[in-house]
């Protein structure tokens, strides 16, 4: 069996090896170990769909963890990971946080087994060991960062064994930004791995057959009632919502290319968007989220699929006409600032918007795409602020400057408007894990943006109590009550700058 693949040496694996390397070193001596490596066409492939922001490193979780919970969710599919054992660590922890209920594959190396090539090796071994058609449709392998700037050659493993479709990606935090980001590399590597089999033949019908009427495929992870809410918007235009890519099958990838037309709910699928395009589907961005986003998206959908004015006008007046009165009857009346990583930033904003939120700024980690465009200008001409590939350091600037009554963002960003006094929500597991679309969406958002409001009496209550207690030099678990010493301190700064100014006079002399 090993006789097929040819063993490579790594072209750099010493220069990636060197200590120090992963997300915490500079990105320019990864990619430059990289495009040495023969990397530069991939990373060439991430950067046009990927574009970089002000920061050189990922500032939220690692991003391959976007392609290993992908791998993950999906039925006879095994993932495997390469790289740091570290990384491989953590990855590892956050999906089983995340409750994957799935073994994570991990193929080890030492600065040996990278420098030799027997890294490839042991990972075409563990592929061919794994390949089992009866339990599995798909390999995922993923190369981290240390065997993407090593060059690790990921695209020399069969394409199939014994029936398993194998798929090797590179998914270096020094090349994909975002963890929203690295969904599309492993959702874009398998439609285009099912968009090649679609063509040479025949291929498996969805488990529960195919739709008889049209379908719209939705791109992006959403709440489970999101697609049956669309679902019934959509079905006076005789459309039905056909697959969520990415997918939890494998046979749902072909599905999800035999569609009417593909909505980019989530923006940032730039790689599945070119297979979709490849497939001759039309892309509809934004959602049908507030009244103006609906009215919008249902045109949009429409005009896509070739539906008369009549059937588009009678599916506006099916769901706006019940969303007008959840928004007559409930409203929020707060200064709110968001932020996040998932991607549905600007949905949710423009969602506070409709609800009545005074909303003064919207960062996403994820870039401008022709997909979020309309919410863009849509929020812009609110006199919202957005900021695509926003830094944590931004969305914090943007706390201070509005002093919001709702801070909704990231965990640091929660952390610090909490320290603030000011009542804050994670997008990620607050915001993201509720229905959007349509009134459920509406009545949800509402419903825990005023519950967290309504707390900051007991904000107050408790800052009042604490004061200062456990702030600065007090942080942390005392046994007495903390005793400071400006003195030691003075004396500790004092030797310090001495080292500090002996250390320049002889680097000068
Ligand atoms: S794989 Fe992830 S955790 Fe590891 S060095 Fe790269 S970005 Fe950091």
């Amino acid at each position: 069996m090993s006789a097929i693949i040819p063993i490579t040496p790594l072209p750099n694996a010493a220069a990636a090896s060197a200590d120090g390397l992963g997300c915490h070193a500079g990105k320019d001596q990864m990619l430059d170990a990289a495009a040495k490596a023969g990397k530069s066409e991939v990373l060439a492939q991430y950067a046009a769909d990927y574009p970089k922001g002000p920061h050189d490193q990922p500032q939220s979780m690692c991003p391959a963890f976007g392609s290993l919970r992908v791998g993950l969710r999906m039925r006879r599919t095994a993932t495997i990971l390469s790289g740091s054992a570290c990384c491989v660590y953590g990855l590892t922890f956050t999906s089983h946080f995340y409750g994957a209920r799935r073994t994570v594959g991990y193929v080890p190396f030492n600065s040996e087994t990278l420098v030799t090539g027997k890294l490839f090796e042991d990972i075409r071994d563990a592929v061919h060991e794994q390949a089992d058609p009866d339990k599995l449709d798909c390999i995922v392998i993923i190369n981290l960062c240390v065997p993407t700037a090593s060059g690790v050659p990921l695209q020399l493993l069969p394409k199939e064994i014994n029936g398993v479709r194998i798929i090797g990606i590179d998914v270096p935090g020094f090349g994909v930004p975002t963890h929203a980001e690295a969904k599309d590399v492993l959702a874009g590597a398998m439609l285009h791995y099912a968009r090649q089999e679609a063509m040479a033949g025949p291929v498996a019908a969805p488990r529960q057959g195919r739709n008889s009427k049209p379908t719209i495929t939705l791109l992006g992870e959403m709440f489970p009632a999101d697609p049956m809410i669309i679902a019934q918007m959509i079905a006076p235009m005789g459309l039905a919502v056909g697959t969520v890519a990415p997918t939890r099958e494998w046979r749902e990838l072909y599905a999800a290319l035999d569609c009417k037309a593909v909505a980019a709910i989530h923006p940032f699928y730039t790689a599945s968007v070119r297979e979709f395009q490849a497939a001759g589907r039309p892309i509809v961005g934004s959602a049908p989220v507030g009244i103006e986003g609906t009215h919008d998206w249902l045109g949009s959908i429409g005009a896509a699929c070739g539906v008369s004015q009549a059937d588009i006008d009678a599916a506006r007046n099916q769901t706006l006409g019940a969303m007008r009165g959840v928004l007559a009857s409930q409203k929020i009346k707060a200064r709110i600032t968001l932020s996040g990583y998932e991607g549905s930033e600007l949905l949710v904003a423009r969602l506070l918007i409709e609800c009545g939120a005074d909303l003064r700024y919207v960062g996403s980690a994820c870039p401008a795409t022709p997909w979020n465009k309309h919410d863009a200008d849509w929020l812009q001409s609110k006199g919202v602020h957005v900021q695509f590939r926003a830094s944590l350091e931004q969305d914090m600037a943007a706390v201070h400057e509005f002093k919001p009554q709702l801070a909704i963002g990231t965990t640091p960003v929660v952390q610090a408007a909490k320290e603030l006094c000011i009542p804050s929500l994670y997008f990620t597991n607050l915001i993201s894990a509720r229905p959007l679309m349509g009134v459920a969406g509406a009545g949800s958002l509402i419903q825990v943006v005023n519950a967290a409001i309504g707390n900051q009496a007991r904000f107050d209550e408790m800052k009042a109590f604490f004061g200062s207690v456990g702030q600065g030099d007090e942080a942390g678990v005392w046994e007495d009550v903390p005793v400071m010493h400006p003195d030691f301190k003075k004396e500790v700064r004092r030797q310090f700058e001495k080292k500090q100014k002996k250390r320049k006079a002889e680097e000068m002399g």
